[in-house]
């Protein structure tokens, strides 16, 4: 346990880490400095707030370590080739991520951790175990990059038996100590390159989420690389790796016979080989990445010793969060679903792989990935594409190479109400039966705020084209 007492401790930005460490190390007695790169409304606001507590705050100047620091705890987005934390580490000054300060401020009687983390699925894979724990009627909740703050739901003690933790593989490159109950890496796709600085970076921070487990290290048996971490990392004595597939499950996995999804790890019943949890129909959407979602959270839950009835009510009980794979209306006999939250590759491949056949609507900003893989892997399900945003020629070029009998709508537009416009020639291009499918497989900053802004366009369009076919 740290005695904060008097200790000179650098918060790293402001925002939606920053600000509740500030004043949690603060209220410890801790001699706060907080250093931010911004200097805008909103910090300014965030550091005057922070300032009436007696917190030192210097906006426009993220960059330079103030003198006597002797811990800096960092908003986890901080790119580690930062100056500040070249600084540090020439002055030998740990640095933390949000997680780990609140790994560090849990009490005694803290609730165990059931961490989640991968390319895509973490919200809804801990979600949906948070439905699960709460269907076994244990007190808990989905934090993370969700709901409840994650230092808010350490700091009170008494109120979880368990937490569902949703990790970034920012947060846990700055998590150095964290130790979960068990953990799961749901699938390993490049994604934040940049700020990782490699493939081998990238995966080693998701690795770390094993790091330490006591009872089980859960790993995507479909995807070797996750698996791979799993060898690679130091665990409690006893810990097993288990493994979910969407195939028939080995023993120690977690798998899908005839629709049911079984559990073949945790079987209490020796007689028994298989322990069946619930029906894919109970899974909400049943597509595949779903399935594996739930197989991920349902195996966490089995290592915390959650019954079968508790993973198929919790199952039953969850709802995805909007703009995931969300079914907006019917249209003319066309299915219309928003999955703005496809902002990269890999996430898009998950959706159009799920229906058939598609009028895609995609584009935005690449972040530099290609799109070859992708369209090859859905070129015959395509009844055509409509692409606008920044980088949708690269999106075109690929669709050509690769799957030149598709017709494509180039809007060659990056503006707001170009989404009304795409809705409009992909009810053209789509035949009864079909489903219009926005999953762009890009970030959604060069047209709309965010990801949600602009799910909420596609819904609008969708509306307006029902009213008037009405
Ligand atoms: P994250 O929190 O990791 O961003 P979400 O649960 O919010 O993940 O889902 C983001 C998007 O990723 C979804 O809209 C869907 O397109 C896709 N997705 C969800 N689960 C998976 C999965 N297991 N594998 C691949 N793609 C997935």
């Amino acid at each position: 346990n740290v005695d904060w007492q008097g200790k000179h401790v650098t918060v790293a930005g402001l925002g939606v880490s920053g600000v509740p460490a500030a004043r949690a190390l603060h209220e410890r007695g801790a001699l706060v400095t907080v250093v931010n790169d911004g200097d805008d409304e909103r910090s300014r606001a965030q550091a005057a707030e922070l300032e009436a507590l007696g917190i030192t705050v210097r906006l426009g100047d993220g960059a330079t370590l103030p003198e006597s620091t002797e811990l800096i705890v960092t908003a986890p987005g901080w790119k580690p080739d930062k100056p500040l934390f070249l600084a540090a580490a020439e002055a030998d000054v740990p640095v933390w991520g949000d997680v780990e300060l609140a790994w560090r401020l849990r009490g005694p009687g803290a609730a165990p951790w059931l961490a989640v983390t991968g390319t895509n699925g973490k919200t809804t894979t801990v979600r949906m175990l948070a439905s699960i724990l709460e269907a076994a009627g244990l007190r808990t909740a989905a934090v993370g990059n969700i709901g409840v703050s994650l230092l808010d739901a350490v700091l009170d003690d008494e109120a979880y038996d368990v937490l569902a933790v949703e990790l970034s593989s920012y947060q846990l490159h700055w998590a150095p100590s964290l130790r979960a109950h068990s953990g799961a890496v749901l699938n390993l796709a490049p994604d934040h390159l940049d700020w990782h600085g490699s493939m081998a970076g990238y995966a080693a921070d998701k690795g770390r989420i094993y790091e330490g487990n006591s009872v089980a290290c859960v790993y995507n048996a479909q995807d070797g690389a996750t698996e791979d971490l799993v060898r690679e990392a130091d665990v409690e004595e006893g810990c097993r790796a288990i493994g979910f597939t969407l195939g028939t499950p080995g023993p120690s996995q977690l798998g899908v016979v005839d629709g049911i999804l079984v559990d073949r790890a945790f079987v209490a019943n020796r007689q028994k080989q298989a322990q069946e949890l619930a029906e894919v129909g109970d899974i909400n959407p049943p597509a595949p990445h779903n399935i594996a979602n739930a197989l991920a959270a349902a195996a966490l839950a089995r290592a915390f010793g959650v019954q079968p009835a508790a993973v198929r009510d919790g199952l039953r009980a969850f709802h995805p969060d909007a703009h995931r794979i969300e079914h907006v209306a019917d249209v003319a006999g066309v299915t219309y679903i928003d999955d703005s939250k496809a902002t990269n590759t890999h996430a898009a491949e998950a959706s159009l792989a799920a229906y058939e056949p598609i009028v895609w609507i995609a584009g935005g900003l690449a972040k530099g990935a290609t799109f070859d893989e992708l369209v090859t892997g859905a070129a015959k399900r395509l009844r055509g594409a409509v692409l606008m945003g920044a980088d949708r020629a690269l999106i075109r070029e690929a669709l050509a190479r690769h799957a030149p009998e598709v017709p494509v709508v180039d809007l060659d537009r990056t503006d707001t109400g170009a989404m009304s416009a795409a809705v409009r020639e992909a009810a053209l291009l789509a035949r009864p039966g079909d489903t219009v499918l926005l999953a762009p497989a890009c970030a959604s900053m060069d047209m709309f705020v965010n990801y949600n802004k602009r799910g909420e366009a596609f819904a609008d369009a969708v509306r307006e084209l029902a009213d008037e076919s009405a």
